[in-house]
């Protein structure tokens, strides 16, 4: 009888903790995943940090996904491939820096900005580039498919401008002299400059843009739900918390 029971008490406990395990299971599946495609190569807002990728846009998301009780999944590719990727379905939404332009809005539906960057340009210290004039007829790198791509080649003409596939690849033809200069966002510009000697950003800016996040045209359910956890991370300084933390006030435009 004793025997009995101590099997009994057994079965018992182990059902319990068989229960335990698939309701924790249960739970994680449940989570559904939120994709967020980026170009990891554009700091500080997207940037490799070991194995992880990290930056205002990554921290912002995880925030979004918190909020909307998503797990977040970030895939690094190239920028071109974010809004083709976004349309298919592929992924849920593309957060890049990415500048909200007319003919992007024929293609995707953008949330609320969260960010302004400015278009800048980089040369090597002594280049013969003072001003925006002096650029006609120079050798311009851009990142493809970025606003500088399209404002470059519209300004400056295609045959001038060499198309990178990021702007770190750009950074390091400038520096080997393959071209005279690179027009990249602000803020990674100033990372690249930081980071490499030799280097430094034309006073001129050259164009001012609004950030945000881009969704396929259909899905504007999941646009409505990022828009309000943006709004709310917007008003409680949680945004502005995690771009301080990036960009320090000294060197923020
Ligand atoms: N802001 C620029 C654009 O949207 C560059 C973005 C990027 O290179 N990640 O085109």
């Amino acid at each position: 009888m004793k025997k009995t029971l101590k099997i009994l008490a057994a079965v018992m406990a182990l059902a319990l903790v068989i229960g335990v395990f698939a309701a924790c299971g249960a739970k994680t599946e449940e989570k559904a995943t939120l994709t967020m495609a980026t170009n990891a190569e554009f700091p500080p807002y997207e940037f490799h940090e070991g194995d992880a990728i990290v930056g205002i846009d990554a921290e912002i998301a995880a925030l979004i996904a918190d909020k909307l009780g998503m797990e977040l999944k970030i895939e690094d590719v190239e920028f071109a491939s974010i809004i083709p990727g976004v349309q298919a379905g592929k992924y849920d939404m593309g957060m890049a820096g990415m500048t909200v332009t007319d003919e992007r809005l024929e293609s995707v539906n953008f949330s609320d900005s969260y960010a302004k960057g400015v278009q800048v340009v980089i040369i090597k210290e002594g280049s013969a580039i003072k001003s925006l004039d002096d650029l006609t007829g120079k050798k311009i790198g851009v990142q493809t498919a970025t606003t500088g791509d399209i404002y470059a080649s519209d300004e400056f003409g295609e045959e001038n401008v060499t198309k990178y596939e990021n702007g770190a690849i750009a950074v390091q033809a400038l520096l080997s002299d393959k071209i005279d200069c690179v027009i990249i966002d602000n803020e990674p510009a100033k990372s690249y400059v930081a980071a490499n000697e030799g280097l430094t950003i034309l006073e001129t800016e050259y164009a001012v843009e609004d950030y945000a996040i881009c969704f396929a045209k259909e899905n504007t359910e999941l646009q409505e739900k990022v828009n309000s956890a943006l709004k709310d991370l917007i008003a409680d300084g949680s945004v502005q918390k995690i771009v301080d933390k990036y960009i320090s006030a000294d060197t923020a435009e």
